[in-house]
């Protein structure tokens, strides 16, 4: 492998794709989004439970594809468990500015996330990464139902 994959499948990611957390279906899940990336094959499907304020009490995913995609889903969800509206808004930025820039002062509360930086080196794979994100975005737009989004769509980035 050259030096810049060995980046990009770093151990945190391998470890989360191989043993994602939080997978599984979310019985009482008030959102479900199926999340699609025909580019590469991937699919997530993000269950979400909000609190009395909104909030993010729980959230998990079920889904197949690469490496990319599931651990960034898997990194993502342990990171949202918890947080405000307003947080996850937050991160998602972050997160994008992450994989999509060479700027390095926007990840200080990214913690494990920022495992997928060298993403941005291939960007044929950021599609990957930003799927579980692009379902999660859905997912604050709505209170309740089912939701499909590709990352094919108009609008997307
Ligand atoms: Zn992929």
């Amino acid at each position: 492998m050259t030096n810049e994959l060995e980046e990009l499948y770093q151990d945190v990611l391998l470890d989360h794709s191989r043993r994602p957390r939080n997978f599984g279906e979310l019985p009482d899940a008030a959102v479900r989004v199926h999340g699609d990336n025909p580019a590469c094959g991937d699919e997530i499907h993000l269950g979400v439970k909000f609190d009395s304020s909104g909030g993010l009490e729980e959230i998990k995913f079920t889904g197949h594809g690469c490496a990319i995609s599931q651990a960034s889903a898997s990194l993502m969800t342990m990171k949202l468990k918890g947080k405000t509206r307003d947080d996850a808004v937050e991160l998602m930025q972050s997160f994008r500015d992450l994989v999509t820039t060479d700027a390095n002062n926007t990840s200080k509360n990214l913690g494990d996330l920022r495992a997928m930086r060298g993403v941005r080196k291939f960007p044929q794979r950021v599609k990957c990464a930003m799927l579980p994100w692009r379902a999660l975005e859905q997912a604050l737009q709505q209170s309740e139902g089912e939701t499909t989004v590709s990352t094919e769509e108009p609008g997307f980035d």
